[in-house]
């Protein structure tokens, strides 16, 4: 039997109720019942010595009465005493002990108990007896227990009483208890019986819900039921059952779902082994390709970069990840570029963009094609773009830019420069024209007066002709006639210049400075000096007219690189012509010496040695400054 089943505990929780009730029961009976015992012997006994005494006593008090008390008392004692022994003394199977103690303790009848000694002949028995306070004790002798009832006859100072053992006086006592015991117990047997027959069958649909709860635990979901009864225990099994339907029913359910899962894995597995398959080739692709792949977010944060990125940028993948992409771009074309990122999370999703990155080498174009990813809510949320290095390409554009920017400077100049051209070279053949005509008409006349002088300026206007013709000559020959780049002192130059130009120095008596230390210049040392030597041409020119004409040539430092300059104090320029003055044939004064050439000639070969020319003069009278840089 196992002690954990419900039938067991039940059983064991009503035997001991029964056991508890069967004891306290048992207990009490025996308590009560040996009271009532205790009351009724000392009542029967009581009763026995009190009509011994009374008859003692009336026979006393009749002799007293009588005065023949002293004639017969010691008959009287002895018959009473042999009345006593008679009537109380039945034999060996006497169960009841009489005695007589005088008041010495001297046995006046000593029991009788089949002994020379017994309890009467003890002195502490004696002592007992002699206790006023108590009409009865309990006394132990040679190991059984006796119950004493005794009464004082004060006329002759006896004790008179009875020896009762326990087991004669409790007799009855006894055997109820033993009858009762014995009811008791089978009693809780019965009833014991009976409740384990009602529990077991009030538990036994439990029992069975037990079974087929293991049974369905373990996967038996055939395990034999039925519903016996209406009551909870039927509910029970009733609940149980369609608890086992429907876990019959969904284990049926997700065998199904778990036989689509099977297949659904399986699918999943090749279509990861495909995608394995397909994000290495992609990852070949990616990782050894020189076009920059990333991959960013809706805010533009960095999710994938390229090895390819990485180089270009000269950082670690982990350092890039995460990273604005915004921040590598130059900061005057984010604007733009997030505009035409946001064309990416609309159809058709695709932005085209170039922009200025700082990457490890600097600044350079990069142009890029942009993806946006679509997720399933049919939102982008990630944009996938490839980029490359477009800076040659742009270098190339920009620079075909320039070209087409010269080349329609150049065409507005060349036309400017024909129209002047063909301006300027009509006026002298005008002026021959005109003259040739008055001398045509004055020949007819015979008139040969005016002849020479119109000969005269008639050979004027074509050495004005000659002059110009020469000049366009050497304009055109600037960047056709290339004489070998050399690398020369820039004094050496200006002492060239100054050479050539010796004769109106002195003669003009203008004093020119030419500071120490002036760098060594490469380029055409022929072109060169032509510039330097036009330069102080003009500043020897219209420095003539001042008191003290100074004109100083040095170098000063410039943003790229060293500025030649050489410096006047003469008539000056107004700024509103610092442009004028550089372009063909313009003179700001009609009447000075010159075409109007040079400085277009001076600008023209600075040109070709990748410099610049511009002129600074605090205006008319303030003396001016040209200014010019080489970078051959
Ligand atoms: P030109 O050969 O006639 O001197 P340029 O082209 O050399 O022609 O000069 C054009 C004009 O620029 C001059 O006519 C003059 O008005 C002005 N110019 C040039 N150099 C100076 C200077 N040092 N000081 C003042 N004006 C100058």
């Amino acid at each position: 039997m196992k002690i954990n089943t419900i039938n067991t505990k039940i059983l064991i929780i009503i035997a001991s109720a029964f056991i508890i009730m069967t004891l306290s029961i048992y207990l009490f009976a025996s308590h009560y019942l040996k009271s009532m015992i205790d009351g009724y012997q000392e009542s029967v006994y009581s009763e026995k010595i009190d009509t011994i005494l009374d008859m003692l006593e009336r026979k006393y008090e009749h002799l007293t009465e009588t005065f023949l008390i002293d004639a017969y008392q010691e008959d009287f004692k002895q018959s009473f005493l042999e009345d006593f022994r008679s009537s109380y003394f039945t034999g060996n199977d006497q169960k009841v002990y009489p005695f007589i103690l005088d008041s010495k303790g001297k046995c006046m009848i000593d029991a009788g108990m089949n002994g020379k000694s017994c309890p009467p002949k003890e002195k502490s028995f004696f002592a007992e007896v002699k206790n006023e306070k108590k009409g009865s004790f309990e006394y132990a002798f040679k190991g059984s227990a006796y119950w004493v009832i005794k009464r004082h006859f004060p006329q002759w100072d006896w004790y008179i009483g009875y020896i009762v053992p326990l087991s004669v006086k409790y007799t009855h006592f006894y055997s109820f208890r033993d009858i009762l015991a014995m009811i008791m117990a089978v009693t809780t047997v019965l009833a014991l019986f009976i409740v384990s027959l009602l529990v077991t069958n009030f538990t036994k649909p439990i029992y069975q819900l037990t079974k087929a709860s293991l049974a369905l635990s373990s996967g038996n979901l055939d395990y034999p039921m039925k519903v016996n009864s209406s009551d909870e225990t039927g509910i029970l099994t009733q609940s149980f059952l369609s608890m086992r339907d429907a876990i019959r029913k969904t284990i049926s359910d997700l065998n199904e779902k778990n036989t689509i899962l099977t297949q659904e894995i399986a699918e999943r597995k090749r279509i990861a082994h495909a995608l394995k398959d397909s994000e290495q080739r992609y990852r070949l692709l990616v990782e050894n390709q020189n076009d920059l792949v990333i991959k960013f977010d809706t805010s533009n944060r960095l999710l994938f970069v390229s090895p390819s990125f990485c180089n270009t940028f000269d950082g670690k993948e982990e350092d890039l990840l995460g990273k604005n992409l915004l921040e590598l771009i130059h900061k005057d074309d984010r604007d733009r570029i997030q505009k035409t990122l946001d064309a990416t999370h609309v159809p058709p999703y695709t932005c085209f963009h170039e922009e200025r990155t700082l990457t490890k080498s600097g600044l350079r174009w990069f142009a890029w094609s942009a993806k946006g990813i679509l997720s399933d809510d049919g939102t982008v949320t990630e944009v996938i773009s490839v980029g490359r290095d477009v800076t040659s390409r742009k270098k190339a554009e920009e620079e075909r830019e320039l070209l087409i920017k010269n080349l329609e400077q150049k065409n507005a100049e060349m036309e400017r420069f024909l129209y002047t051209v063909s301006h300027d070279l009509k006026s002298p053949l005008v002026t021959i024209e005109g003259f040739l005509n008055i001398v045509k008409k004055d020949l007819k006349k015979n008139d040969t007066s005016k002849l020479p002088s119109f000969i005269s300026r008639m050979l004027n206007a074509s050495v004005k002709m000659r002059e110009l013709l020469d000049d366009l000559l050497n304009l055109s020959r600037i960047g056709r006639v290339v004489n070998e780049y050399e690398d020369v002192p820039f004094r050496d130059i200006v002492n060239d210049a100054m050479e050539l130009l010796s004769a109106s120095i002195e003669k003009k008596n203008i004093k020119i400075t030419v500071e120490d230390n002036l760098p060594v210049v490469r380029g055409d040392r022929q072109r060169l000096t032509e510039v330097v030597m036009n330069l102080l041409e003009n500043a020897i020119k219209f420095t003539s007219s001042e008191k003290n004409p100074v004109i100083t040539v040095g170098t000063k430092k410039g943003e790229d690189g060293v500025i030649y300059f050489i410096k006047d104090n003469g008539i000056g320029i107004d700024p509103i012509y610092f442009e004028k003055i550089f372009g063909l044939f313009n003179k700001l004064d009609p009447n000075s010496e010159g075409t109007g050439v040079g400085l277009a000639l001076i600008k023209r070969i600075i040109e070709c040695h990748n410099g610049k020319i511009w002129v600074e003069s605090n205006g008319q009278g303030k003396g001016c400054t040209f200014c010019f840089t080489i970078k051959a």
